[in-house]
């Protein structure tokens, strides 16, 4: 049993001495995390400093009303019994998570107006599902399932290089240049129309895409079959407890070798000497050196809000401010009473294209219905829920959205936003509800909680540019984008996080592997061993 640790902003201020850190890690995400323990774990003193007043970036879980919902996490892969990650995992744990199997049916599509489509794993077994729904295409699913597998190799070539110096990245790249140009500089789009012209095979090909926010149009396939394809060789898995395990059991490693980590500390910029980063400032003007600075709040954000524009860097920032940012998104977190599993659902996630197309994302709110919606039930998957005699469930609805829809806002502090977004907010929390109903009609008569977030709300609790969740988008530039090598140009500055390797927690975990590698070599031998 992991005993409790705090999680939250306590009053204690993080020790300046100028002799006291190794390094310095900005933002407690996944990725942070993960630097941060392994690092504290080759025998780093490591200072970690997250804004937001919770511990875990978008790991964390908050609780309202009786309800407790994680913010960023609905399965997971990569950490069955066995998988790599899973043994990194578990060697940066104080006490090791405990995940459950969300069993061989993970996801449920919902295309047009088509019966519901479920997809189970592993590969052999999408093959059959694909096969059973669309038996006319049995060579064009046998072709997706060669693609996913090469697309994924072929992704896997490009992240080493990315805790390599550059020319020996550059060589690596060039040996891999033909698997590189088939899946990495090609879209999902491409991939697909290579394959088939059947439309609604072609949407359940790409439905997945939400998993790391892509638009089939615009991202590299080898991400699409990256994470997709995670789960058909791992396996679906939910943290027992919920997300918030991941900070409980790693943040103790951090303390544990002479460490810290501080909640609502945010850092306003990095200290120079020369050329070098030597340390970072915080919100109340307070100086703390090291000899290290790994940030994981995203590339474009470090260079963005912690660099001067003068760092002498311009080329190296030019070329991460040409990627855009990734889709941002609506949440509604929903509370029930009542047996919400008789009234439909399930520990498998369901994704609604009520349009057919998938490579879609909610322009118009808040009154136009979204094309796209996925929900979620967290306390079915999660083992130590305990419903209570009321029968209390927990589930979140998510649609995808483009910037635009609250951009107008945008400059306004938080909560400050004023009628019109109060209003805003009302219809678009009314739209998804309704569509919700039509959806699930016995579930929308247990909800008793309900409560909208916006883009707006990730900005100020993630700090992430247009809301950008999953961070850059995944398009074939950023895939191949030099300029995201965990260590970057500036001595004593680098990056972690799904910046440096792929959106998602275990992409945010390896970045912050990949990061701390960097740092210390220890690391990198950890990794490779
Ligand atoms: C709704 C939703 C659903 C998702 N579902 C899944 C899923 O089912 N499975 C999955 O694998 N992934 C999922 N993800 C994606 C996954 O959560 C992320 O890819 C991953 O957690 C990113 O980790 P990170 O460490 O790179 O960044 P983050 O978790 O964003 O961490 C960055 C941290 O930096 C902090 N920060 C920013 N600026 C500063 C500053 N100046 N000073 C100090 N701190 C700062 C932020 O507050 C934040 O805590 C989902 C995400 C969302 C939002």
């Amino acid at each position: 049993m992991r005993r409790p640790i705090e999680l939250r902003k306590d009053s204690t201020m993080p020790n300046s001495d100028h002799e006291h850190w190794d390094v310095i890690v900005i933002g407690s995400g996944m990725g942070g995390m993960a630097a941060a323990a392994a690092l504290s774990r080759v025998g780093q003193k490591v200072l970690l400093l997250e804004q937001h007043q919770t511990l875990g970036g978008l790991t964390h879980s908050f609780t309202r009303d009786g309800f407790t919902w994680d913010v960023g996490v609905h399965y997971l892969s990569g950490v069955a019994p066995g998988d790599h990650m899973r043994g990194l995992l578990d060697w940066l744990c104080d006490t090791p998570i405990e995940f459950v199997s969300l069993g061989a049916i993970y996801d449920t599509l919902h295309i047009g107006s088509d019966e519901p489509l479920s997809l189970s794993r592993p590969y052999e077994a999408q093959e059959r599902d694909l096969k059973d729904r669309f038996p006319d295409q049995a060579e064009a699913i046998e072709a997706w399932t060669r693609a996913l597998r090469e697309g994924r190799e072929a992704v896997l070539k490009i992240f080493p290089t990315r805790a390599m110096p550059e020319i020996a990245g550059d060589l690596l790249d060039w040996w891999n240049r033909r698997a590189i140009s088939k899946w990495c500089a090609r879209t999902t789009k491409e991939v697909i129309d290579e394959i088939t012209d059947d439309p609604r095979l072609a949407a359940a090909m790409a439905a997945q895409r939400g998993d790391h926010g892509g638009r089939p149009s615009k991202a590299s396939f080898s991400m699409h079959a990256l994470i997709s394809a995670a789960y058909l060789w791992s396996g679906s898995w939910y943290p027992v407890g919920g997300s918030a395990a991941f900070a409980e059991a790693m943040i103790p490693t951090i303390a544990k070798h002479g460490g810290e980590a501080h909640a609502g500390v945010r850092v306003k910029g990095l200290l120079f000497d020369g050329g070098s980063v030597v340390g970072v400032t915080t919100d109340d003007g307070t100086e703390i050196r090291a000899k290290a600075v790994l940030s994981d709040i995203g590339a474009r954000e470090t260079i963005d809000t912690l660099l001067p524009e003068d760092c002498g860097h311009q080329d190296w920032m030019a070329q991460i401010r040409a990627l855009p940012s990734s889709i941002a998104h609506f949440t509604v977190f929903l509370g029930f009473e009542g047996d919400i599993e008789a009234a439909g659902a399930t520990k498998a996630n369901h994704w609604f294209f009520p349009t057919g197309e998938a490579d879609v994302v909610w322009t118009d709110a808040p009154d136009a219905p979204p094309p796209h919606m996925t929900a979620s039930f967290g306390s079915l998957k999660n083992p130590a829920h305990d419903p209570g005699p009321r029968q209390k469930h927990m589930g979140q609805l998510l649609v995808w959205a483009d910037w635009s829809t609250v951009a107008q806002w945008a400059d306004q502090p938080p909560g400050t936003g004023g009628d019109d977004y109060a209003d805003f907010k009302r219809r678009a929390e009314e739209t998804i509800m309704a569509q919700f109903e039509s959806y699930f009609p016995g579930l929308a008569k247990l909800v008793v909680y309900r409560d909208l977030a916006t883009p707006l709300l990730t900005v100020s609790f993630t700090g992430h540019r247009k809301g950008a969740f999953y961070g850059l988008d995944v398009t074939p530039e950023r895939v191949m984008c030099d300029a995201l090598r965990a260590q970057t140009p500036i001595p004593g500055l680098f990056l972690a996080g799904q910046d440096v390797a792929s959106p998602g927690i275990p992409g945010a975990f390896m970045g912050g592997l990949l990061g701390a590698a960097c740092v210390d070599a220890k690391v990198l031998k950890q990794i490779t061993g």
